[in-house]
Protein backbone atom coordinates (compact mmCIF):
# COMPACT_ATOMS: atom_id res chain seq x y z
CA UNK A 1 0.00 0.00 0.00
CA UNK A 2 1.73 3.47 -0.83
CA UNK A 3 1.36 6.58 -0.80
CA UNK A 4 0.65 6.51 -5.37
CA UNK A 5 -1.82 3.91 -5.41
CA UNK A 6 -5.58 4.70 -6.79
CA UNK A 7 -8.12 4.82 -4.43
CA UNK A 8 -10.44 2.03 -5.05
CA UNK A 9 -13.21 4.22 -6.10
CA UNK A 10 -11.61 5.87 -9.08
CA UNK A 11 -9.80 2.49 -9.55
CA UNK A 12 -13.80 1.70 -10.59
CA UNK A 13 -14.39 4.47 -12.51
CA UNK A 14 -11.24 4.07 -14.74
CA UNK A 15 -12.21 0.61 -15.53
CA UNK A 16 -13.99 0.63 -18.33
CA UNK A 17 -11.61 2.40 -20.75
CA UNK A 18 -8.75 0.09 -19.16
CA UNK A 19 -10.38 -2.90 -20.16
CA UNK A 20 -10.96 -1.72 -23.55
CA UNK A 21 -7.80 -0.46 -24.18
CA UNK A 22 -5.55 -3.62 -22.99
CA UNK A 23 -3.56 -5.87 -24.32
CA UNK A 24 -2.79 -9.29 -23.25
CA UNK A 25 -0.39 -9.78 -19.89
CA UNK A 26 2.68 -10.05 -20.49
CA UNK A 27 5.58 -9.66 -18.00
CA UNK A 28 5.46 -5.60 -18.66
CA UNK A 29 1.44 -5.06 -18.25
CA UNK A 30 0.14 -5.46 -14.83
CA UNK A 31 -2.71 -7.65 -14.98
CA UNK A 32 -6.31 -6.85 -14.40
CA UNK A 33 -8.10 -8.36 -10.81
CA UNK A 34 -11.60 -8.61 -10.09
CA UNK A 35 -12.68 -6.18 -7.60
CA UNK A 36 -16.06 -6.16 -6.32
CA UNK A 37 -17.16 -6.47 -9.17
CA UNK A 38 -15.30 -4.78 -11.74
CA UNK A 39 -11.89 -5.54 -13.51
CA UNK A 40 -8.96 -3.08 -12.15
CA UNK A 41 -5.59 -2.38 -12.30
CA UNK A 42 -4.15 -4.80 -10.20
CA UNK A 43 -1.44 -2.74 -8.91
CA UNK A 44 -4.03 0.02 -8.12
CA UNK A 45 -5.89 -0.75 -5.31
CA UNK A 46 -5.23 0.19 -1.44
CA UNK A 47 -7.24 -1.14 1.58
CA UNK A 48 -8.31 1.31 4.52
CA UNK A 49 -6.28 1.11 7.43
CA UNK A 50 -9.07 -0.25 9.55
CA UNK A 51 -9.56 -3.41 7.69
CA UNK A 52 -10.87 -6.34 9.85
CA UNK A 53 -9.27 -8.75 7.90
CA UNK A 54 -5.26 -7.22 8.52
CA UNK A 55 -5.95 -6.95 11.88
CA UNK A 56 -7.47 -10.26 12.81
CA UNK A 57 -7.90 -12.55 9.36
CA UNK A 58 -11.08 -12.31 9.18
CA UNK A 59 -10.82 -13.29 5.12
CA UNK A 60 -10.98 -16.37 3.16
CA UNK A 61 -9.43 -17.30 0.05
CA UNK A 62 -8.80 -20.02 -2.86
CA UNK A 63 -6.02 -21.29 -4.53
CA UNK A 64 -7.33 -22.61 -7.62
CA UNK A 65 -5.82 -23.19 -11.40
CA UNK A 66 -6.74 -23.19 -14.87
CA UNK A 67 -4.93 -24.74 -17.90
CA UNK A 68 -4.40 -24.98 -21.25
CA UNK A 69 -6.21 -27.69 -22.89
CA UNK A 70 -6.95 -28.93 -26.38
CA UNK A 71 -10.12 -26.38 -26.15
CA UNK A 72 -8.75 -23.47 -24.56
CA UNK A 73 -7.97 -22.66 -20.97
CA UNK A 74 -10.06 -24.69 -18.57
CA UNK A 75 -10.19 -24.01 -14.55
CA UNK A 76 -9.80 -27.31 -13.31
CA UNK A 77 -12.44 -28.32 -10.44
CA UNK A 78 -14.05 -24.49 -9.47
CA UNK A 79 -17.29 -25.12 -8.01
CA UNK A 80 -15.56 -27.61 -5.35
CA UNK A 81 -12.85 -24.76 -4.44
CA UNK A 82 -15.69 -22.31 -4.20
CA UNK A 83 -18.26 -24.57 -2.34
CA UNK A 84 -14.91 -24.80 -0.07
CA UNK A 85 -14.77 -20.76 0.41
CA UNK A 86 -18.33 -21.10 0.92
CA UNK A 87 -18.22 -22.63 4.06
CA UNK A 88 -15.36 -20.75 5.21
CA UNK A 89 -17.32 -17.30 4.75
CA UNK A 90 -19.97 -18.80 5.87
CA UNK A 91 -17.65 -19.35 9.58
CA UNK A 92 -18.57 -15.70 9.86
CA UNK A 93 -21.39 -14.54 8.14
CA UNK A 94 -19.27 -13.41 5.43
CA UNK A 95 -21.52 -12.69 2.12
CA UNK A 96 -20.36 -14.80 -0.80
CA UNK A 97 -22.05 -15.90 -4.07
CA UNK A 98 -20.16 -18.98 -5.82
CA UNK A 99 -22.33 -18.39 -8.68
CA UNK A 100 -20.39 -14.43 -8.40
CA UNK A 101 -17.56 -15.82 -7.58
CA UNK A 102 -16.81 -18.25 -10.53
CA UNK A 103 -18.31 -15.46 -13.16
CA UNK A 104 -15.82 -13.45 -11.83
CA UNK A 105 -12.64 -15.55 -11.92
CA UNK A 106 -13.39 -16.61 -15.69
CA UNK A 107 -13.43 -12.79 -16.62
CA UNK A 108 -10.60 -12.45 -15.03
CA UNK A 109 -8.36 -14.97 -16.71
CA UNK A 110 -10.47 -13.58 -19.72
CA UNK A 111 -9.07 -10.17 -19.24
CA UNK A 112 -5.66 -11.15 -18.85
CA UNK A 113 -5.88 -13.99 -21.33
CA UNK A 114 -4.26 -16.36 -18.98
CA UNK A 115 -4.09 -20.05 -20.33
CA UNK A 116 -1.76 -21.96 -17.36
CA UNK A 117 -2.70 -19.68 -14.17
CA UNK A 118 -2.92 -19.83 -10.70
CA UNK A 119 -6.15 -17.95 -9.23
CA UNK A 120 -6.31 -16.28 -6.24
CA UNK A 121 -10.07 -15.47 -5.01
CA UNK A 122 -10.11 -13.78 -1.95
CA UNK A 123 -13.27 -12.15 0.40
CA UNK A 124 -12.50 -10.08 3.81
CA UNK A 125 -14.05 -7.98 6.23
CA UNK A 126 -12.89 -4.94 5.68
CA UNK A 127 -13.34 -0.68 6.89
CA UNK A 128 -15.05 -0.21 10.25
CA UNK A 129 -14.03 0.05 13.79
CA UNK A 130 -10.61 -1.64 15.35
CA UNK A 131 -13.27 -4.40 17.43
CA UNK A 132 -13.40 -7.87 17.17
CA UNK A 133 -17.01 -7.73 15.88
CA UNK A 134 -17.52 -8.26 12.23
CA UNK A 135 -20.84 -6.48 12.09
CA UNK A 136 -20.76 -3.11 10.76
CA UNK A 137 -17.42 -4.10 8.82
CA UNK A 138 -17.68 -3.73 4.53
CA UNK A 139 -17.55 -7.00 2.89
CA UNK A 140 -15.30 -6.92 0.09
CA UNK A 141 -14.25 -9.72 -2.83
CA UNK A 142 -11.14 -9.88 -5.13
CA UNK A 143 -10.01 -12.78 -8.02
CA UNK A 144 -6.34 -11.98 -9.01
CA UNK A 145 -4.52 -14.26 -11.51
CA UNK A 146 -1.30 -14.88 -12.37
CA UNK A 147 0.84 -17.05 -14.95
CA UNK A 148 1.35 -20.69 -13.15
CA UNK A 149 2.69 -19.93 -9.89
CA UNK A 150 4.87 -23.47 -8.94
CA UNK A 151 4.61 -24.59 -5.35
CA UNK A 152 7.69 -26.34 -3.95
CA UNK A 153 9.50 -25.45 -7.67
CA UNK A 154 8.79 -29.14 -9.48
CA UNK A 155 11.88 -29.95 -7.27
CA UNK A 156 11.54 -33.00 -4.82
CA UNK A 157 11.13 -31.16 -1.16
CA UNK A 158 12.82 -31.58 1.78
CA UNK A 159 10.67 -32.19 5.02
CA UNK A 160 11.32 -30.65 8.44
CA UNK A 161 9.00 -32.12 11.33
CA UNK A 162 7.34 -28.90 12.93
CA UNK A 163 7.98 -28.22 15.92
CA UNK A 164 4.37 -26.42 16.03
CA UNK A 165 1.24 -28.10 16.22
CA UNK A 166 -1.45 -27.87 13.33
CA UNK A 167 -4.30 -25.01 14.31
CA UNK A 168 -6.65 -28.50 15.92
CA UNK A 169 -9.69 -28.31 13.89
CA UNK A 170 -11.72 -28.14 17.43
CA UNK A 171 -9.84 -24.40 17.83
CA UNK A 172 -9.99 -23.31 14.04
CA UNK A 173 -11.66 -25.31 10.98
CA UNK A 174 -9.46 -26.80 8.70
CA UNK A 175 -10.87 -24.29 5.89
CA UNK A 176 -8.46 -21.84 3.90
CA UNK A 177 -9.42 -18.68 6.93
CA UNK A 178 -6.56 -16.55 6.35
CA UNK A 179 -6.02 -16.14 9.97
CA UNK A 180 -5.46 -19.75 10.16
CA UNK A 181 -2.57 -19.21 7.71
CA UNK A 182 -0.17 -17.61 10.57
CA UNK A 183 -0.33 -21.20 11.33
CA UNK A 184 1.36 -22.46 8.38
CA UNK A 185 3.77 -19.19 8.16
CA UNK A 186 5.24 -20.35 11.57
CA UNK A 187 5.92 -23.95 10.34
CA UNK A 188 7.78 -22.69 7.11
CA UNK A 189 10.22 -20.00 8.96
CA UNK A 190 11.18 -22.71 11.54
CA UNK A 191 11.27 -25.33 8.80
CA UNK A 192 13.36 -22.86 6.64
CA UNK A 193 15.62 -21.87 9.28
CA UNK A 194 16.79 -25.08 9.57
CA UNK A 195 17.80 -25.99 6.09
CA UNK A 196 14.30 -27.75 4.64
CA UNK A 197 11.75 -26.79 2.29
CA UNK A 198 8.57 -27.51 3.64
CA UNK A 199 7.24 -28.08 7.16
CA UNK A 200 5.37 -31.61 8.22
CA UNK A 201 2.81 -30.75 11.22
CA UNK A 202 2.48 -33.99 13.41
CA UNK A 203 -0.04 -34.23 16.05
CA UNK A 204 0.93 -34.72 19.88
CA UNK A 205 0.27 -38.29 19.18
CA UNK A 206 2.81 -39.05 16.64
CA UNK A 207 0.26 -39.23 13.77
CA UNK A 208 1.36 -36.98 10.30
CA UNK A 209 -1.51 -34.35 9.86
CA UNK A 210 -0.36 -32.69 6.18
CA UNK A 211 2.37 -29.74 5.12
CA UNK A 212 1.85 -26.18 5.10
CA UNK A 213 -0.45 -26.11 2.13
CA UNK A 214 -0.70 -29.62 1.05
CA UNK A 215 -1.70 -33.22 1.99
CA UNK A 216 0.56 -36.15 2.28
CA UNK A 217 0.41 -39.36 0.65
CA UNK A 218 2.48 -42.65 0.92
CA UNK A 219 3.84 -45.98 -1.07
CA UNK A 220 4.58 -48.78 1.07
CA UNK A 221 5.01 -52.09 -1.10
CA UNK A 222 3.45 -50.22 -3.99
CA UNK A 223 0.23 -49.53 -1.87
CA UNK A 224 -0.78 -46.09 -2.21
CA UNK A 225 -2.09 -44.41 1.47
CA UNK A 226 -3.44 -41.21 1.85
CA UNK A 227 -2.98 -39.74 4.84
CA UNK A 228 -6.47 -38.43 6.84
CA UNK A 229 -6.35 -36.19 9.55
CA UNK A 230 -9.38 -34.33 11.45
CA UNK A 231 -6.76 -31.00 11.50
CA UNK A 232 -6.05 -31.42 8.09
CA UNK A 233 -7.74 -29.60 4.85
CA UNK A 234 -9.95 -31.69 3.34
CA UNK A 235 -7.75 -31.42 0.11
CA UNK A 236 -9.13 -31.06 -3.86
CA UNK A 237 -6.15 -32.59 -5.33
CA UNK A 238 -6.31 -35.46 -2.23
CA UNK A 239 -9.68 -36.16 -3.46
CA UNK A 240 -8.53 -36.32 -6.88
CA UNK A 241 -6.20 -38.93 -6.40
CA UNK A 242 -8.50 -40.89 -4.25
CA UNK A 243 -11.27 -40.80 -6.94
CA UNK A 244 -8.15 -41.50 -9.85
CA UNK A 245 -7.37 -44.19 -7.71
CA UNK A 246 -9.69 -46.04 -5.54
CA UNK A 247 -6.13 -45.80 -3.00
CA UNK A 248 -7.26 -46.16 0.87
CA UNK A 249 -7.33 -43.01 2.93
CA UNK A 250 -6.37 -43.10 6.98
CA UNK A 251 -4.59 -42.21 9.68
CA UNK A 252 -0.91 -42.36 9.37
CA UNK A 253 1.90 -42.68 12.15
CA UNK A 254 5.29 -40.37 11.23
CA UNK A 255 7.14 -43.70 11.87
CA UNK A 256 5.23 -45.50 9.34
CA UNK A 257 5.86 -42.84 6.68
CA UNK A 258 9.56 -42.82 7.40
CA UNK A 259 9.04 -46.42 6.63
CA UNK A 260 7.07 -45.81 3.83
CA UNK A 261 9.07 -46.44 0.16
CA UNK A 262 7.71 -43.12 -1.44
CA UNK A 263 6.21 -39.51 0.07
CA UNK A 264 4.48 -37.04 -1.59
CA UNK A 265 2.98 -33.67 -0.91
CA UNK A 266 -0.16 -32.42 -2.88
CA UNK A 267 -1.79 -29.74 -3.53
CA UNK A 268 -3.31 -27.60 -6.22
CA UNK A 269 -0.34 -25.24 -6.50
CA UNK A 270 2.20 -28.21 -5.62
CA UNK A 271 0.12 -30.48 -7.43
CA UNK A 272 1.71 -33.94 -6.97
CA UNK A 273 5.21 -32.95 -5.62
CA UNK A 274 7.72 -35.67 -4.40
CA UNK A 275 9.44 -35.95 -1.19
CA UNK A 276 13.09 -36.53 -1.36
CA UNK A 277 13.69 -36.43 2.49
CA UNK A 278 11.39 -35.90 5.58
CA UNK A 279 14.41 -34.81 8.67
CA UNK A 280 17.52 -37.65 8.05
CA UNK A 281 15.27 -39.96 6.48
CA UNK A 282 16.38 -39.54 2.58
CA UNK A 283 13.48 -41.68 -0.28
CA UNK A 284 15.48 -43.36 -3.31
CA UNK A 285 13.29 -43.55 -6.22
CA UNK A 286 9.99 -42.40 -6.32
CA UNK A 287 7.90 -44.38 -9.85
CA UNK A 288 4.47 -44.46 -8.32
CA UNK A 289 4.54 -40.89 -7.80
CA UNK A 290 6.19 -39.86 -11.08
CA UNK A 291 3.15 -42.10 -12.57
CA UNK A 292 1.03 -39.89 -10.26
CA UNK A 293 1.98 -36.77 -11.66
CA UNK A 294 1.65 -38.01 -15.33
CA UNK A 295 -1.46 -38.55 -14.49
CA UNK A 296 -2.96 -35.78 -12.66
CA UNK A 297 -0.96 -33.69 -15.21
CA UNK A 298 -3.47 -35.58 -18.25
CA UNK A 299 -6.72 -34.99 -16.01
CA UNK A 300 -6.04 -31.35 -14.96
CA UNK A 301 -5.08 -30.96 -18.83
CA UNK A 302 -8.24 -32.24 -19.93
CA UNK A 303 -6.45 -35.49 -21.56
CA UNK A 304 -8.33 -37.95 -19.71
CA UNK A 305 -12.00 -37.98 -21.04
CA UNK A 306 -13.70 -39.71 -18.48
CA UNK A 307 -12.30 -36.88 -15.66
CA UNK A 308 -13.33 -33.81 -18.30
CA UNK A 309 -16.13 -32.88 -16.08
CA UNK A 310 -13.81 -31.55 -13.47
CA UNK A 311 -12.96 -28.98 -16.18
CA UNK A 312 -14.64 -25.83 -16.56
CA UNK A 313 -13.84 -24.18 -19.99
CA UNK A 314 -12.99 -20.15 -19.83
N1 LIG B 1 -3.54 -28.21 3.13
C1 LIG B 1 -3.44 -26.88 3.25
C2 LIG B 1 -3.18 -26.30 4.59
C3 LIG B 1 -3.56 -26.05 2.11
O1 LIG B 1 -3.46 -24.72 2.22
C4 LIG B 1 -3.76 -26.65 0.86
C5 LIG B 1 -3.86 -25.80 -0.38
N2 LIG B 1 -5.16 -25.36 -0.59
C6 LIG B 1 -3.87 -28.05 0.79
C7 LIG B 1 -3.74 -28.80 1.95
C8 LIG B 1 -4.18 -28.74 -0.51
O2 LIG B 1 -5.50 -28.44 -0.88
P1 LIG B 1 -5.97 -28.39 -2.39
O3 LIG B 1 -5.57 -29.67 -3.00
O4 LIG B 1 -7.43 -28.21 -2.31
O5 LIG B 1 -5.27 -27.24 -3.02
Amino acid sequence: MSATVTPIADAHARHAATESARPATDATTVPLAWFDGALVPGDAMQAGLTTHAMHYGSGVFEGVRAYATDDGAAVFRLPEHLERMRLGAEMFALPFNPAQAAEAVLATLRANRHRDAYIRPLAWFGEGSFGLDVEGHVPHMMVASTATHVHLNGTRARLGVSRWRRNPADSLPPLKLCGGYVNSILAKREAKARGFDEALFTDREGRVVECTGANVFMVRDGELTAVAHPDALDGITRDTLLQLTGAQARAVSLEELLQADEVFACGTAAEVAPVAQIEDRHYGDNPVTRELQALYGRVVRGREPAWRHWLTTV
